[in-house]
């Protein structure tokens, strides 16, 4: 099965080109794709058309690589817990604007329906579109905002992220179920090329969402995160969400929050997502009950962390230190992996990662899709043409072989999951 090409008329009406099959693309270079891998596009799922920007595709008759002439490539936005195989293929005008940061993957037409190249990575439900009953969110809101009037914290997570952001983890936590966030920092010590909460003036595209502009105390976060433990199944609170920089530089705040927090209860997950970049600190939240990290990072290799992430004061060793050191303090240790196909697949970045599990005994990895424009990325991290490939697929299968107990999936792990029965203990 081979889908055919999709292409937009530029107002937002989508096409088939039936003289075209589907390709995908990785790194810089345009590819068949396996006719397994694709499946069909996942509820939640979204279709973006590409300004600026004409789709390849597999001539029908000839066999022949060539462009579509009738319209903008088109990619498609995947749902959270599946992760993409191949990126969409075009060719970029020289005046077309930067993508926004989205994910931009490969999608075709067959048989009445809408195609991509993924797996599902993840059954954990939580962030299943269809799962929010927005009148339940709203009249949590209205609830929680009048048990905590005076939490700055819970007003944020209300106005902004819940109403505003549609975040998934502040809507969960006002239905009182799974992954509750905890933003604290205002600021970060790195300048990730694709930050959502902050993009520099001179770049042409827009941060998704605002981050925090006030340092909240334990008392703010303690006060909502204590009754949520206790009473959400499968519960989680997460310090490290998208509205906020990076919350190790608050990591004082956390620890007097987390030692609190245990003072009132024993019941769920605390854990952190971060950048890694400060493994004293780290050291410090797993002595006050820290249970879990998930530390983010685009590359298992120092020279694309680098360019990527543009630290102020630390190192790329520094986060995999962070990593060995909630292992050894019995953590559950997960990286937020972004998958860029053509290199998280390149035969160098596959043994770089083999060799981070091996030195951090590593529990999970989260293969997330890299919500970045495809050629702006490889030209900030300097790739100008990329090698040899495995197919992301590919990768995830050898690791799985090498590394039975090694985890795959898209969320933090609720307590039940790592302690308990794994296949069977989450949100479904
Ligand atoms: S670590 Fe997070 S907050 Fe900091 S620059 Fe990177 S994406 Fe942004």
């Amino acid at each position: 099965m081979s889908p055919f090409l999709l292409y937009s008329d530029g107002k937002g009406t989508i096409f088939e080109d039936q003289a075209l099959y589907a390709v995908g693309r990785s790194g810089w270079d345009a590819m068949p794709v396996p006719e397994d891998e694709w499946i069909e596009l996942p509820q939640g799922g979204q279709l973006y058309e590409l300004p600026g920007r004409r789709g390849i595709g597999i001539d029908v008759k000839t066999g022949e690589m060539r462009l579509c002439d009738k319209g903008w490539a088109v990619a498609a936005f995947i749902p959270p817990a599946h992760t993409g195989f191949y990126l969409a293929a075009y060719e970029t005008a020289p005046d077309a604007p930067t993508l926004p940061l989205f994910c931009y993957t490969a999608a075709g037409w067959h048989d009445e329906k809408f195609f991509v190249p993924a797996t599902r990575i993840e059954d954990d439900i939580r962030q299943e579109n269809e799962g929010f009953d927005i009148p339940k969110v709203e009249a949590g809101v209205t609830h929680l905002l009048k048990a905590f009037p005076q939490n700055r914290l819970v007003a944020h997570l209300a106005n902004n992220c819940a109403l505003t952001y549609h975040c998934p983890a502040a809507r969960n936590f006002f239905i009182g179920r799974w992954e509750c966030p905890i933003p604290t920092s205002p600021a970060c010590n790195a300048n990730c090329v694709g930050c959502i909460s902050f993009q520099p003036e001179e770049e042409t595209i827009f941060s998704t969402q605002d981050r925090l502009t006030f340092k909240p105390t334990a008392e703010e976060i303690v006060e909502y995160t204590v009754p949520h433990l206790e009473t959400a199944p499968y519960p989680i609170v997460s310090f490290g969400q998208g509205c906020e920089g990076e919350p190790l530089l608050m990591w004082k705040t956390i620890r007097e929050s987390i030692i609190e927090i245990r003072k009132h209860t024993q019941k769920g997950s605390i854990n952190i997502n971060t950048n890694g970049s400060d493994p004293v600190a780290v050291k410090a939240l797993c002595d006050a009950g820290l249970n879990s990290i998930r530390v983010s990072t685009n590359s298992a290799r120092r020279e694309l962390y680098l360019p990527y992430y543009r630290p102020n004061n630390y190192q790329f060793e520094d986060i995999i230190e962070s990593l060995k050191v909630v292992r050894d303090a019995g953590g559950w240790t997960s990286i937020n992996y972004f998958v860029f196909p053509g290199l998280t697949d390149s035969v160098e970045e596959y043994e770089a990662l083999r060799q981070l599990i091996i030195d951090t005994d590593l529990n999970m990895i989260q293969w997330r899709n890299f919500n970045i424009d495809p050629d702006w990325y490889l030209g900030k991290v300097s790739v100008h043409q990329t090698g040899e490939i495995l197919g992301v697929k590919q990768v995830m299968n050898l690791l799985k072989e090498e590394f039975p107990l090694l985890k795959f999936g898209y969320f933090n792990p609720p307590i039940e999951r790592i302690k308990g029965n794994y296949q069977k203990d989450f949100a479904h």
